[in-house]
C-alpha cells in the first residue's frame, strides 16, 4: 500500500512536470514572433554575351515575402549587378544600397522603389535609406531620392553610420532601426570597407550582409578588423535564428569559380543566398587566410593591396633580371668586338 500510494505521487509529480515544462514553452514560443517564411525560386538574370542584341530590363524585381523585395541591377547595365533589399514595416520602410548606376533614365531605381511602397496617410509611406557601406557601387543612387519628400538617405562614412545610429563603441554593439512591428538590427562589420554594417531582419531572420559575406571574392581592406567582424556577427547569431545571409552580388557560379572582373555574363550563377554554415566557417577561413587569396565553396578570401603588391615585386623582379641579362649580352658582344673574335 505504501508502496503504491508513492508511486502514484511520483507520477502526479511527473504528469505535473511535463505539464508546467508544455505551458513555459508555449508561452515562451507566443512571445517569440514566428518567423516570415519567403521564397528565394527566382532565376536572376544573367546578363548578355552580347548586351547590345539583348533587350534590358534595368531592374529585376522579385518579391521574397509581401513585404520584403529583392532588386538586381542588370549586369549589362553594372557589371556589378548588385542588389537591392526593400523592407516594408508598418510606418515605414527600409531601403539597403541604391546600387552602381545614378542616371534615372538607365536606371530607373527611385521610381521602382517608390511604386513598390503603400500608401500611408494619403501619400507613400516615409522611406529611409541605407547601405551596407560606402563603395560607390552601393550608394550610386542616392542622388535619385536626395530631394524626394518623405525620404531620409543616410551618409556612407563611419562618422555618418556611428552618429545616425548612435553608436557609441564602434566597432561594438548594435543599433535598430524600427519600421513599425518589424525591427532591424544594425552590426557594424568594417573589414571589406572601414564603414561596413549589416542588417539583421528580426520578421524574416535574414541577414543583408552586403560585401562583409557573399558568393564572390570578399576583398579585404583590413583582414584583422575583418575577423573581429565575423567574431561578433557569428556571436549575434549564438542566439537568434537565421534563414539565409543575402549579399550584395554574386560573383561565383554554381562551381565556386569567380568570373572574370567586370564581365555582363554570368552563366551558371551561384544561388544568391548564404546559409549560416557559410557565416560559421568565416572566422576560422580569415584566421588561417594567407593574407593573398583563399577559395572557399561559396565565397573567395583576396587582399587586392597585398596581390597588387606581390605582383609589383614580381615585376619587378623579372625586369631587373631582364636588365641584368641584357647588360651581360652588350658586355660580351662588345668584349667580342674588340678581340675581333
Ligand atoms: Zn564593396
Ligand atoms: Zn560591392
Amino acid at each position: 500500500m505504501h508502496c503504491r500510494s508513492t508511486f502514484l505521487v511520483v507520477t502526479w509529480f511527473a504528469v505535473l512536470s511535463v505539464a508546467a515544462v508544455s505551458v513555459a514553452w508555449n508561452v515562451a514560443a507566443e512571445t517569440l514572433p514566428a518567423t516570415v517564411q519567403g521564397s528565394l525560386n527566382v532565376h536572376w538574370s544573367e546578363g548578355a554575351a552580347n548586351c547590345s542584341a539583348t533587350p534590358r530590363q534595368p531592374l529585376q524585381v522579385h518579391s521574397y515575402e509581401p513585404q520584403t523585395f529583392i532588386l538586381r541591377q542588370n549586369l549589362c547595365l553594372s557589371f556589378e549587378g548588385n542588389f537591392l533589399y526593400l523592407l516594408i514595416g508598418s510606418d515605414k520602410a527600409l531601403l539597403i544600397d541604391t546600387g552602381a548606376i545614378a542616371d534615372s533614365t538607365q536606371m530607373p531605381l527611385a521610381k521602382t522603389v517608390m511604386s513598390l511602397l503603400p500608401d500611408k496617410g494619403g501619400a507613400k509611406m516615409p522611406l529611409l535609406v541605407v547601405h551596407t557601406h560606402g563603395h560607390l557601387d552601393h550608394r550610386a543612387g542616392d542622388s535619385q531620392f536626395a530631394s524626394m519628400p518623405l525620404v531620409k538617405v543616410i551618409g556612407t562614412d563611419v562618422e555618418a553610420v556611428r552618429a545616425y545610429f548612435g553608436f557609441t563603441d564602434w566597432p561594438n554593439g548594435t543599433a535598430q532601426i524600427e519600421l513599425g512591428d518589424r525591427t532591424v538590427d544594425v552590426i557594424p562589420t568594417p573589414g571589406h570597407q572601414s564603414a561596413h554594417v549589416v542588417f539583421y531582419d528580426r520578421r524574416t531572420a535574414v541577414l543583408f550582409s552586403g560585401d562583409f559575406l557573399m558568393p564572390g571574392r570578399l576583398t579585404l581592406e583590413d583582414s584583422a578588423a575583418d575577423y573581429a567582424s565575423a567574431l561578433r556577427v557569428v556571436d549575434f547569431f549564438r542566439t537568434r535564428p537565421l534563414v539565409h545571409v543575402l549579399g550584395g552580388h554574386i560573383e561565383l557560379d554554381t562551381g565556386g569559380h569567380s568570373y572574370r572582373v567586370g564581365s555582363h555574363y554570368h552563366p551558371n550563377e551561384h544561388r544568391l543566398e548564404l546559409s549560416k554554415q557559410d557565416l560559421l566557417a568565416l572566422p576560422s577561413a580569415l584566421k588561417e587566410f594567407n593574407g593573398f587569396y583563399a577559395r572557399y565553396p561559396n565565397f573567395i578570401l583576396s587582399n587586392p593591396k597585398h596581390n597588387l603588391a606581390a605582383l609589383a615585386i614580381a615585376v619587378l623582379a623579372v625586369l631587373t633580371v631582364a636588365v641584368w641579362g641584357l647588360r651581360w649580352l652588350l658586355r660580351r658582344r662588345r668584349l667580342r668586338t674588340s678581340t675581333g673574335k
